[in-house]
């Protein structure tokens, strides 16, 4: 009998290889090992996915492994699990899968890590907590969750000042003291220094270690190899850190479950939540879905009974109440003492002008994403809408205007044709512009922007201390505030809120709600008495001020909001009613593009004369929303329909097209977009 393992390549096919195990080779080999093997002409590492004996003559015509590289098992049994089900949820072959679950480099070897020394243990480890009612509730049903060590998702909302965090740092001391392990996963490298001090003062005996795709190989592979021996008791990661060989798992936080930054734009297209779905499943540990304003899926899914709902409110006394004004910016409604500048409102820059006097700090926000989409009326407020559907319609070079729903184009009218008004935003604001303005008007603040090109230029965390530190008065700032430690801003003035609004994908109102509110929440505000009323400590400016996201803001109330996009996703058919696929094409050749998209649109239409599949929408194609990226065209095609219908789908492409063509086709099953 001779040995036959099966061995999954980081390649673009979905299956594996069999190959023979020399007799010499035969003792070391096991699943969850690195082999290489000969494939075609060349040398490959692989994966062993599976081994069996066989007497088949067949496994003369075998070619022979050439040899094992690790010693030891290097994906565990939970790890093999998880990736099977990525690929098949994702539909992406599993050896690649594997290769970004493993971001070993070939040269890894087992080693033995130094023990981390024994840390000072004369501080005590829980700080004196005494639990809102509210609070304590949430506690009891965590801990329960925990004790019980049954699969449990549970999502964890409320405002930024309801004790959250307090809430899960009690559940993850709860499961070390039953002696398991915690993974805690935040969307930005940024926050996990943040979050480390936190912990490290709260736990001090415990071995805590922050895990990320950013860090030097060496340190990488020296924290996954003591992780790997259950070296550790937190590990705090970004989304890659799903995949950490965490052992003995027993919860697992999402810190910020709505940011769209855990999804992969890289094959394979994960989402880091549905992953830790996955893993809390197969390790039977507890998720815990941390959240100021929950994804809509998230929260849909809690009302549905499917993860448990805790819902916590401000802490009595620490209320957020900022005052939120939304300032409608048409001019064909601006009276008649309104300044005329393009960019700020009278009520904000009364606003600065009085905060400025009082030595206090002003942030000015401007979201860049939409920036270059922009197309709005100025006088009435109205875009351009399809004709065919209810979105709006987005600019594009060289110039006309283009449904993402269904490819419809025309050129940008010449008058509105609301109100005939030749006036419109084509483009949005720049941070530069608002800065330049800023400066005209105010002279003497000190004015200093927190964006791109600061981050390029590195300055950054210089600006961050200055402005905490009082010594600038403006700050003019891009999403990249949002999440920031940003603190003593007593005026929050968000300065063009259409732009974000309107970029045409269907999460742009609950991204810009989001963002908004955490932005609110996190840096406050101060609403003011004074002589002549209120003022208030948020300005919110905008062309569509009956949007209902404003009107949650201005209520602050979540579940306003919620209601509203439900409605919206009901009607459209988008997720959670619906799953969506998209497929993009992308490739130098413009016509080829072109020409792969077609002939793709119409197998997948003859696909769907068959029985299941008739319900799946097919739109497009047409060029992606960025539809040129370092000299590459891309076109996109999107499915939107039931999961399995979808499934199929990609599947019959993936036969049908992958290898084919000059152009690269992928897919991304549930894909966010980021602008
Ligand atoms: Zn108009
Ligand atoms: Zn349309």
């Amino acid at each position: 009998m001779s040995k036959i393992a099966e061995v999954v390549l980081p390649l673009p096919v979905d299956k594996s290889f069999s190959y023979s195990v020399p007799e010499a080779l035969a003792d070391k080999l096991q699943v969850g090992v690195r082999v290489e093997v000969p494939f075609g002409k060349r040398r490959i590492t692989g994966y062993v996915i599976k081994t069996q004996k066989s007497r088949s003559l067949q496994v003369q015509k075998l070619k022979d492994i050439i040899r094992v590289i690790d010693q030891e098992q290097l994906i565990t049994d939970e790890v093999m699990k998880l990736c099977r089900w990525v690929s098949s949820y994702y539909i992406c072959p599993l050896g690649k899968v594997l290769q970004s679950a493993l971001p070993v480099k070939e040269s890894f070897r087992f080693q033995d890590s130094e023990p981390e020394p024994v840390r000072d243990t004369k501080l005590k480890t829980t700080e004196f907590f005494l639990p809102t009612p509210e609070q304590k509730q949430a506690l009891e049903l965590i801990q329960d969750c925990i004790d019980k060590q049954k699969h449990c998702v549970v999502l964890l909302e409320g405002p930024h000042n309801s004790g959250k965090t307090e809430v899960y740092l009690q559940a993850i001391a709860h499961t070390l003291d039953r002696g398991k392990k915690v993974l805690v996963l935040v969307p930005e490298i940024s926050l996990t220094s943040v979050l480390l001090e936190k912990f490290r003062r709260r736990f001090v005996r415990e071995r805590i270690v922050v895990f990320h795709s950013g860090l030097r190989q060496k340190e990488h592979d020296l924290l996954w190899n003591r992780i790997r021996k259950g070296d550790t008791d937190i590990v705090i990661g970004t989304r890659s850190a799903v995949f950490s060989p965490v052992k003995n798992l027993g919860l697992i936080v999402i810190d910020g479950e709505e940011n769209p930054s855990f999804k992969e734009e890289k094959e394979p297209r994960y989402h880091a939540r549905e992953v830790a779905i996955e893993r809390a499943r197969i390790s039977s540990a507890l998720l815990v879905l941390e959240s100021c304003a929950p994804s809509v899926e998230s929260h849909y899914r809690a009302l549905k009974g499917k993860y448990k709902l805790c819902r916590l409110s401000d802490i009595p006394g620490l209320e957020i109440n900022p005052g939120v004004e939304i300032v409608d910016r048409k001019e064909k409604d601006k009276g008649q003492d309104e300044n005329r500048s393009k960019i700020f409102s009278s009520v904000l820059l009364n606003g600065i002008r009085a905060r400025l006097e009082a030595k206090e700090r002003v942030l000015l926000f401007l979201n860049r994403r939409g920036f270059a989409r922009l197309f709005l009326c100025r006088n009435c407020g109205k875009s351009i809408y399809c004709p065919n559907c209810e979105a709006p319609l987005s600019f594009h070079q060289p110039g006309f205007l283009l449904c993402h729903h269904c490819n419809y184009r025309r050129n940008p009218p010449q008058a509105c044709p609301s109100c005939n008004s030749t006036d419109f935003w084509h483009y949005g604001i720049g941070t530069q512009q608002v800065c330049a303005e800023v400066k005209k008007l105010f002279p003497d603040a000190s004015v200093e922007r927190f964006d791109t090109d600061i981050f390029r230029e590195e300055r950054l965390p210089q600006v961050l201390k200055d402005f905490n530190a009082g010594k600038i008065d403006i700050l003019v700032g891009t999403q990249m505030v949002a999440g920031e430690d940003i603190s003593g801003v007593s005026l929050l003035g968000v300065l063009l809120a259409d732009m974000m609004l309107n970029i045409p994908d269907f999460r742009s109102a609950e991204q810009t709600f989001q963002i908004l509110m955490k932005l609110i929440q996190s840096l406050g505000g101060e609403k003011r008495c004074t002589g002549s009323g209120q003022m208030p400590g948020v300005v919110i400016q905008t062309y569509n001020p009956n949007h209902y996201i404003f009107q949650a803001l201005k209520q602050g109330g979540y579940e306003f909001f919620f209601r509203e996009e439900m409605r919206f996703r009901r009607r459209l058919r988008y997720p959670p009613f619906s799953h969506l696929c998209s497929i993009t094409i992308s490739g130098r050749n413009e016509s080829g593009c072109a020409g792969i998209a077609e002939e793709i649109i119409e197998t997948l239409k003859k696909e769907k004369e068959k029985e299941q599949l008739r319900k799946i929408e097919i739109l497009g194609p047409m060029p992606a929303p960025i539809p040129k990226i370092r000299g590459k065209y891309k076109y996109e095609i999107m499915l939107k329909g039931r999961k399995t219908g979808l499934d199929r789908m990609a599947r019959i492409l993936h036969q049908q097209f992958s290898g084919r063509t000059h152009q690269k086709i992928s897919v991304d099953i549930d894909p966010v977009r980021i602008f």
